[in-house]
């Protein structure tokens, strides 16, 4: 639609105000318009507030009728992990009746059954899968997503898992911010020559996911059309094979030295950061200063002294409640804390084989309200406006206001609530990129 105007949505969570990200009170102030209305045009937002208002501006243009629905920015997934070749049932069967993580190793489950998918998969083969994955998340109400490699661990695998990723989006509407995380885990062959391993990823894989691609070239070649825009948002797609190094650290992962050196590397690179850690035991926050990186991850196990630094950082904190809610866990990242202590939280879907394997933000909502006691408006701030500041793309994203994208998700609700509550079913009626409908329910 080169225009159009949205109009009777029984509320419209604007998410407008000066300040990204949020923070303490501020996470929980949707800026909600009840009869509201937003006027697009050619894939920006021109303006939004209510049905009286906008429809005398907006003669002669398409209207879409939003009566007893809520309209909300489109959500920014910022933590996921889609390319891998097959969901690993065997952890799963296996782990819910009690398995250790040596039994399911042993029965050919476990990260070793996706590394070893990836490293047999072409690169069409892994960007099918990664787009069936974004296809899905648009049904949910997702427009941007940030996605990540790690099951290759190898130079080759790593590259090609980002070539998949590149290649999924350019058959997406949607934005999606693409992630070098060879340090996942230590590949089974380098078990024993852990810094060799380190060495690769700093010397191999980071410079070669840091290499510009002429992407005009790419899409001419596959012909491929880039997708109708309106000016200027063709920055969005990314110019290089990664925009950030991301690093597990962690006990039987990366150790924080040499997470240091990884993420220097990519710094050295011109590459963005962001880092797992905390999942499983607690390592300083503060040790990571230098790279004011956009995101830390997980956060399960943090110090008074983390969350002191963590509210006068500009990094988010990005929770992962799927996680602990597929694994049968009873402890949860410590939300409240973080939000009442004044940190910028974020929640994504870690969408993955092992331990996440959901693409729904409307679940990840849910649980952020029954889990992390997280209220529902501070949960939809978290996954729209604050998770588009984890990916630095807050100028663009995260809230329907005059000049940023017309990245929208529209739900058959009447109250913004009923998107938590509802939980595991399918509330999303529409779900709009760059003012282009990519998803419509039948
Ligand atoms: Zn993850």
């Amino acid at each position: 639609m080169s225009a159009a105007l949205l109009i009777h949505a029984s509320q419209l969570l604007t998410l407008r105000g000066d300040v990204a990200p949020r923070r303490g009170p501020a996470m929980a102030e949707l800026a909600i318009i009840e009869d509201g209305a937003v006027l697009i045009k050619d894939g920006r937002i021109t303006a939004a507030g209510t049905t009286d208002e906008l429809r005398p501006h907006s003669k002669n243009t398409e209207e879409i009728d939003c009566r007893n629905k809520v309209v909300l920015p489109g959500f920014v997934d910022s933590h996921t992990h889609p390319v891998f070749a097959t969901p690993r049932l065997i952890d799963f069967e296996k782990r819910v009746a009690g398995a250790s993580y040596e039994e399911i190793a042993a029965a050919g489950g476990g990260i070793r059954a996706s590394i070893h998918g990836v490293r047999e998969s072409s690169a069409d083969k892994l960007a099918h899968h990664v787009l069936h994955a974004l296809n899905e998340m648009s049904a949910y109400g997702t427009t941007t997503v940030e996605a990540k490699s790690g099951y290759g661990l190898d130079l080759a695998s790593e590259l090609r898992s980002l070539e998949a990723i590149r290649q999924a989006a350019q058959h997406w509407q949607g934005t999606l911010v693409p992630t070098l995380l060879g340090a996942h885990v230590v590949p089974p062959e380098f078990r024993d020559n852990l810094d060799e391993y380190v060495r690769i990823v700093c010397d191999e894989m980071i410079p070669a996911a840091a290499r510009p691609v002429p992407q005009s070239l790419s899409r001419a070649r596959r012909g491929i059309r880039a997708p109708q825009l309106g000016a200027n948002l063709g920055n969005d797609t990314p110019q290089k094979l990664a925009a950030y190094v991301d690093v597990f650290c962690e006990r039987g992962a990366f150790t924080p030295e040499q997470s240091l050196r990884i993420l220097r590397a990519a710094v050295a690179h011109g590459l963005k950061t962001r880092i797992h850690v905390g999942q499983l035991t607690h390592t300083a926050l503060e040790l990571f200063s230098e790279f004011h990186c956009a995101s830390f991850d997980h956060l399960d196990n943090l110090s008074d002294a983390d969350i002191a630094w963590l509210a006068k950082s500009d990094t988010v904190a990005t929770l992962l409640p799927a996680a602990n809610y597929f694994l049968g866990l009873t402890t949860f990242p410590p939300a409240r804390k973080l939000i009442d202590s004044g940190v910028a939280v974020a929640l994504a879907t870690d969408y993955n084989p092992g331990t996440s394997p959901t693409v729904s933000m409307p679940m990840i909502l849910s649980l952020a309200c029954t889990q992390l006691r997280m209220t529902p408006a501070e949960a939809i701030a978290a996954a729209t406006i604050n998770a588009a500041y984890a990916l630095k793309r807050d100028d663009r994203l995260g809230s329907l206001e005059t000049g940023k994208q017309a990245d929208f998700a529209v739900f058959e609700v009447e109250d913004y609530r009923e998107i938590p509550y509802y939980f595991g079913m399918q509330r999303c009626w529409m779900t709009v990129k760059n003012g282009e409908i990519i998803y419509l329910k039948d």
